[in-house]
């Protein structure tokens, strides 16, 4: 008790470091790189400052710029040349993340995770097969066991042109299970899987709308996504993903899910991941425009914070940025 007990003592600039509980290093880090068909020249995206698009011609360079930060690892997303009802390019030998895999991983030594979903390559902005008539019913939705093949697909065409990594993003059941048993048919056994596990049906991802282009056309996604009211139903949602042959479990948002990063935590021996989403990057950003909030210390205090409630590592648009000041 006060006055023997005086907590301050730790809090000199002697101290601070040898007692500090958390760090941030480049090497927790995984950035996000979006390669496009649609154009050949770097595109800005404007509701992401200081990140782009880039073509496939592109990726190598981009993804060079990210290693010459200090950060090790890139997750790829697609915008591809063109759209269909089962996101048939999101699956293809020559899709824009396939080839963009294949120059990265044989030119540089990056880690390379592949995100696996459909929305951006389906033409209603689905994360899977929809049912006929969805466009008019918004009680109508995507048809879980039809997808979970094309999900399937995309990840072991992903894994043949050299993904180190898959992230199953669609939140369909079963997709870990489907995913990992058509991975180790192809003989991809080694490739790892980090499952967004507990991805909720946020507000917080409309930059990464403009960015991937994956808005959906009609209706939304609260039919497959969690209910963000839930904490339990991510433990679940999580336990069925460790069965399943996960070998991460993501947590997605980030910031505003804390108390589901440090359950998970809690609950589970293997590593967990934060996605500090586009809306938490974008967010600070219009602030610090206003002069209203100092971008690089709120930016490092937000993953700092991941890092506190238990993730081991976290997809952000902070990585480069912070890396090059770590
Ligand atoms: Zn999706």
């Amino acid at each position: 008790m006060y006055p023997t007990d005086r907590p301050r003592r730790l809090r000199t600039d002697g101290i601070r470091p040898l007692v500090s509980e958390s760090s941030l290093s480049a090497s927790d880090l995984v950035a996000p790189v979006f390669v496009d068909a649609t154009t050949d020249e770097r595109v800005s995206i404007e509701s992401m400052p200081g990140h782009e698009r880039v073509p496939v011609d592109e990726a190598v360079a981009r993804v060079e710029e990210v290693r010459d930060t200090g950060v090790e690892a890139v997750i790829l997303f697609g915008v591809p040349e063109a759209k269909d009802p089962t996101g048939s390019r999101a699956y293809a030998a020559d899709g824009v993340v396939q080839r963009a895999i294949r120059r990265i991983s044989a030119e540089t030594d990056a880690y390379v995770v592949g995100d696996v979903c459909l929305c951006e390559y389906t033409d209603h902005g689905h994360c899977g097969v929809i049912e006929e008539g969805a466009a008019a019913d918004p009680t109508l939705t995507v048809r879980n066991d039809e997808t979970l093949e094309l999900l399937a697909e995309t990840a072991v065409s992903q894994a043949d042109a050299g993904a180190d990594m898959v992230a199953p993003s669609a939140m369909t059941d079963g997709q870990v299970a489907a995913i990992r048993s058509a991975l180790d048919d192809a003989g991809h056994e080694d490739v790892a899987l980090m499952s967004y596990a507990a991805k909720y049906e946020s507000a917080f991802y409309g930059p990464f709308r403009d960015a991937a282009d994956g808005a959906p056309a009609f209706g939304d996604r609260r039919h497959y996504q969690m209910d963000p009211a839930n904490r339990r139903e991510a433990l679940r949602e999580a336990r069925l993903d460790a069965e399943e042959g996960a070998d991460v479990l993501m947590v997605k948002p980030g910031l505003p899910y804390l108390d589901v990063v440090s359950d998970l935590r809690r609950e589970f021996d293997r590593p967990i991941a934060a996605y500090n989403v586009s809306g938490e990057y974008a967010m600070l950003h219009a602030a610090a425009e206003k002069g209203w909030l100092d971008l690089e210390a709120v930016a490092h205090e937000s993953l700092v914070s991941l890092k506190r409630a238990g993730a081991d590592l976290i997809v952000t648009y902070f990585a480069e940025d912070l890396a090059d000041r770590l």
